[in-house]
């Protein structure tokens, strides 16, 4: 017999008491999205606030002292989405406005992305309310050990593990890892991923997540019999994920014809020299200045004439404004949570023109690696580039092939398929231990 199913629209008793906490349009996104899933994979009504609301969720303030001799405090925020399989494990995002409904956003959708790729963990998120750009050096490197040392009860290595996002990098774990193991008495360098390599860091987690991108475009490209050396591509972001899927494209062959970042946005038709803009960012911080004659209006940039279109920068920028406008074959969200409901309504619409490579997919390849790097640092046993990149691409490519199965067999979005594998794992995993995880 089939199980009663509510209507995706309809907000739960609980979800209602959660609403001040996890507010915002981007938790708006998550649960919407979800309740989609839980309508097609029918699950009941008393079923899908254990499924959706955070296990977890910790504020904590972080005092620092200014470089001027004044105090601030910035709010920092973890939220863990459900403990059944496994530790948590999701990055940290410093940003200006970042908020708990933020960050519990992020959280369940690492769950359904580390179920998906069959990583033992649920997931989670963090962060801290600053922008990173604003502060020197010492004081991020203030903030972010404070951030570690208030959250230092709740994290743990088979607990919650960190790892970088929007904001924070390489540097910013070693301070978390540091912070930690000063307080341990002894180095526990699996506490985070994404470390230097020079302390427990492992070979190829910087690159992971956009070649991971490029991999799954690939894929995506042979099933639309596109031919990289004949194809361009946008990328929005430069960032670590931006920046890393266009190089990895133009070594692919595919020429690059815009790119943007929060300062600036340029567009070439022949193809940008991304090596040079690399080389810009990196000495500069950001693109702006790289040159006046290739600017583009950023608002623009993302409906223009292109094969692969990689949001990689922020959320909700895919929207039902621009979405009837998209000239791209295969939309290729590296970032998190980059295109609305009402756009994917309008996508789906499009009957197949735009070939969607959802985000707890396409950007699986950085959580891939962070779990790589976690293992080899329980264990003490380093890999090869050559093994990390190997197992990562073998571990895509089942998830790649497990969405393409079911969209075809159910007739569902990429999106809904993708999802429904990661509920599923998830809810078979909670039914059979029980309540408390
Ligand atoms: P990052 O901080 O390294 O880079 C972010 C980039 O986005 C920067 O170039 C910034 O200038 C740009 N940006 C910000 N606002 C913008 C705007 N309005 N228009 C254009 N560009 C803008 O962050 P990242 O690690 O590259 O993360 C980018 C996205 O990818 C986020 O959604 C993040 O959650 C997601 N993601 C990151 C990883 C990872 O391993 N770092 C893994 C999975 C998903």
């Amino acid at each position: 017999m089939r199980a009663p199913v509510v209507s995706g629209a309809d907000k739960s008793a609980t979800d209602r008491q959660t609403m001040d906490l996890f507010s915002g349009p981007f938790f708006e996104q998550a649960r919407r999205q979800f309740h989609v899933i839980a309508d097609y994979l029918e699950i009941p009504d008393d079923e899908r606030d254990r499924l959706l609301l955070p296990k977890r969720a910790v504020a904590v303030a972080c005092p620092i002292h200014r470089d001027d001799g004044t105090t601030a405090v910035f709010m920092g925020y973890r939220v863990q989405h459900h403990l059944t399989m496994g530790p948590t494990k999701g990055g940290t995002r410093y940003a200006p406005d970042l908020h708990m409904g933020e960050v519990a956003a992020l959280a369940i959708s690492m769950s359904w992305k580390c179920a998906l790729a069959g990583l033992p963990y649920g997931g989670a998120k963090g962060g801290v309310a600053v922008d990173p750009h604003a502060l020197s050096k010492r004081e991020l490197e203030a903030v972010s050990r404070r951030y570690m040392q208030e959250l230092i009860p709740f994290v743990g290595a088979k607990v919650d593990v960190m790892a970088p996002d929007m904001g924070t990098n390489e540097q910013t774990m070693a301070w978390y890892m540091d912070t930690y193991s000063m307080y341990h008495g002894q180095t526990v360098t699996e506490i985070v991923t994404g470390k230097p390599v020079g302390a427990g860091g492992t070979v190829g987690r910087r690159e992971a997540t956009g070649r991971g991108v490029v991999h799954l475009v690939g894929r995506a490209m042979e099933r639309l019999q596109l031919s990289p050396g004949h194809a361009t591509a946008i990328v929005q972001g430069f960032g670590n994920v931006g920046s890393v899927t266009a190089q990895t494209l133009v070594q692919q062959g595919v020429k690059v014809i815009g790119v943007s970042d929060h300062t600036s946005c340029y567009f070439d038709k022949n193809g940008l020299d991304i090596p040079a803009m690399i080389k810009h960012a990196d000495l500069h911080g950001c693109l702006r200045g790289f040159s006046s004659e290739l600017e583009f209006d950023p608002h623009e940039l993302l409906i223009q004439k292109c094969d692969i279109l990689v949001p990689a920068a922020m959320e909700r920028v895919i929207t039902e404004k621009n979405a009837p406008h998209l000239k791209c074959r295969i939309l290729a969200e590296g970032a998190n949570g980059p295109t609305t409901p009402e756009a994917d309504r309008i996508l789906a619409e499009r009957n197949g023109e735009v070939f969607v490579i959802p985000d707890i997919l396409c950007n699986a390849g950085g959580v891939v690696v962070s779990y790589f790097e976690w293992v080899q640092d329980l264990q003490q046993l380093f890999w090869t580039e050559p093994e990390v990149r190997d197992r990562l691409n073998r571990i895509l490519e089942r998830a790649f092939q497990a969405v393409m199965h079911r969209a075809e067999r159910d007739h569902v979005p990429h999106r809904t398929a993708a999802m429904a594998i990661g509920v599923e794992k998830v809810r078979r995993a909670k039914q059979t231990r029980g309540l408390f995880p």
